[in-house]
Parts: C-alpha cells; structure tokens; sequence
C-alpha cells in the first residue's frame, strides 16, 4: 500500500510502499483512510522543522486530521463496525506509572512529555491507505457526515478550549454551579485568525450563544470573512480597523480564541482583554520572535482584572465525541458551511505541497472512497 512518509534525516518527501498493518489486537480495528486534511503543523513537518520517526524509523508517515471507514475488527471490539465512519484522536500516552494525565487516559494533558502523536511525533500518522488502531482511540462519525468528518480533529480544539474556559469561569462565585452552555451564552468573544482552527472556533463559539468577531489580517471582502458572517459572526480585518478602535465599539471582551499563532499580535489583545476575561492560546509560532509587549499593562490587568491566559493543546476522546454531535449541529444549522470550510481535496502526492500552500481554507488529501 501507498503512503506519505518524510525523511527528517535526509530532508526528503514522498510516497512509500509499504505492507499493509496487520490486525494485531483483538482490541484494534483495521481502516481504510478516506480523507486526511492538512494543517500548520504539516507545514511545519514538511519543512523539516518538527516532528520525529518512530524510534528506530528512518521516516515519519504524516497526517493526523483523518477520516476512514472501518474494514474489519478484532473480536473484542464492541463500539465500532465494519463499515462505520471514524476519527481517530492524534496522542497515545507516555508509558510512565507517575503521569497522571496518561495514566487516566487524559494524554492531551501528559506531564512528561513523552507521549507520541501520530503523524507527528515518533508515531506514524494516517496519510497511508490503511491503518490499525485500537478501539478507544476511535470515535464513530454518522454517514451523513462523510464529506466534513475530516474537520473533527481541528474541532477538537475549539472543544477543548471552551470546555477549559467554562472550567476556568467557575471560579467566578456566580457561575460556581453554572453548565458550560449558560457560561457560554451571551459571552462576547474575539477569535485570532480566520484560518480552519479559526473558523471552526468561531461556528462553535456562535453555536453556543456568544457575540462573535473573526479579527484577522485580510481586507474585506474575502471568502473566509463571507463563510464567517454566514454563521452568525462578525469579521474585521485588523488592516480595516484598529484594535482599540475594535475593542471599543464591542465593548469588554469575555474571552479570545487565539488561532493565529502570531504572538506579538496576541500579546497586543491580551493587552486589550476585559475584566474577569480568559485568552485561550491555541497556535504554535514556528519562529522565535522578541516582540516586544506592554509588559507592565498586560501585568497590571491581570491582576487588576482577575484575568487568565492559558494555553491547550490536543484533545481528548470527550472532545472527539462533542465535536461529532456539533459537526452534525453545524451542518443542519448552516447547510453548506462546512463544506465551503473545505476548498480543494488533493491526490496523497501533493501533501506536502498543499501543506506550504496559502490559498484556500482547508485543504484535504483524498486517499480513498468508501465501500
Ligand atoms: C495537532 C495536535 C497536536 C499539536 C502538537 C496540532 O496540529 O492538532 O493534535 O497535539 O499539533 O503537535
């Protein structure tokens, strides 16, 4: 079978044939990959910068926003069938007794830092014809979600950082009893950057009641800024207004959904966040910039405005699971978004070159079609 490997040593990209993976637990299941989207991580891999091979592995097989449909299972596999559709969740847990976040299957939040990711670190990922997994890294999409379920990865990490803002927001003495939805409702949010993370952060934002603006680079009008207002959220591009112009004619800002990954542009809203306010970090710079920041005012507000920033990363099989329900939410709310999210599906060939490429929203590689 074919698949998409990248020699890090070499700094070498291409197809490898290999032998497809044996079904080798009772408790695994053997998938047809059908579509494998394409993220700034990839880019980042792709140009050698990040990502590692399987110990002992000359190359790393890519790709871990996937979707498949499922061949056959071992005999102790219960939830999922031959001929379902599922994602598979990206992080296996390190093997050390004393991390708790492994240890209780929260690997997202590993402490040790020797957890692997397939596609990315020291485990090979999904862009290959077939691939094993073991059932409880699997999540079942319905079929009616075939053409979109390659977006549940980079849902995931909407769902996790709002369920890590309404965690955070229960410190608040009125909210100590709310649910994640009342928490959400009505809150003012900014999402950072209008790129796939971006986007589906601001769809699950406006799903859940808040008055959402998309701030991002590109003047209007602009295809993202069109997908973004058609599910009820604002865009300004940051060339058309001023940050303080921006902040004060919406008012306090509740929480920013950073997707942008430009730190100085982040610090510049963290600067301007409201009291009581949260800033999610969700985006990697691949750089090393020193910007430099209002240092004492970020500080003062922080403090002064008991706000928080926090970072999150990967997700959990919970988050798989919302994301699926609220793909399906989107879908029936926004007929279309979601594919219009999807701008161009690309032979395994053009991985890497649809990785490093600008144009589009979400670029996905179709590796196969269902049975
Ligand atoms: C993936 C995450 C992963 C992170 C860091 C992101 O692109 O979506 O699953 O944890 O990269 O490697």
């Amino acid at each position: 079978m074919k698949a998409v490997a990248v020699w890090q040593q070499q700094k070498r990209v291409g197809i490898v044939e290999e032998e497809p993976p044996a079904l080798a637990s009772s408790t695994a299941a053997e998938i047809r990959v059908l579509d494998v989207g394409v993220c700034g991580t990839d880019a980042e891999i792709c140009s050698f910068a990040y990502g590692d091979p399987p110990a002992g592995a000359g190359y790393l097989v890519v790709g871990h926003e996937a979707l498949g449909q499922v061949v056959r299972v071992g005999a102790d596999v219960s939830r999922v069938k031959a001929g379902n559709f599922v994602v598979p969740t990206v992080r296996r847990p390190c093997p050390h007794e004393h991390c708790p976040a492994c240890r209780m299957g929260r690997q997202d939040f590993c402490v040790t830092g020797d957890y692997t990711e397939r596609g990315i670190k020291e485990a090979h990922g999904f862009l290959a014809e077939r691939v094993v997994e073991e059932e409880r890294y699997l999540t079942v999409v319905p079929a009616a979600l075939r053409d979109v379920g390659v977006l549940t990865e980079p849902l995931t990490i909407a769902e996790k950082a709002l369920r890590q803002y309404a965690d955070v927001q229960r410190r608040l003495p009125w909210l100590a009893e709310a649910d994640d939805e009342e928490i959400l409702a009505g809150r003012r949010a900014v999402v950072l950057g209008a790129g796939p993370v971006g986007i589906l952060g601001a769809m699950l934002l406006a799903a859940r009641g808040c008055e959402t603006v998309v701030y991002s680079r590109a003047r209007t009008p602009n295809a993202k800024a069109e997908l973004v207002e058609s599910v009820g959220a604002a865009y300004v591009s940051s060339e058309e207004e001023e940050l303080d112009a921006l902040v004060g004619r919406i008012g306090p800002v509740d929480l920013v959904y950073e997707a942008a990954g430009a730190s100085r542009f982040a610090f510049d809203v963290l600067e301007r966040l409201g009291t009581n306010g949260v800033f999610v970090f969700t985006g990697i710079p691949g750089g090393d910039e020193r910007a430099e920041v209002a240092a004492d005012a970020i500080m003062k507000n922080l403090v002064l405005g008991n706000q928080v920033a926090l970072g999150t990363v990967n997700a959990s099989r919970d988050a798989f699971e919302a994301a699926v329900r609220d793909l399906a939410l989107f879908d029936r709310r926004w007929p279309g978004a979601l594919r219009a999210l999807i701008t161009g599906r690309y032979p395994m060939e053009e991985f890497c070159g649809q990785a490093g490429a600008k144009e589009g929203i979400k670029r996905v590689i179709a590796v196969g079609e269902p049975a």
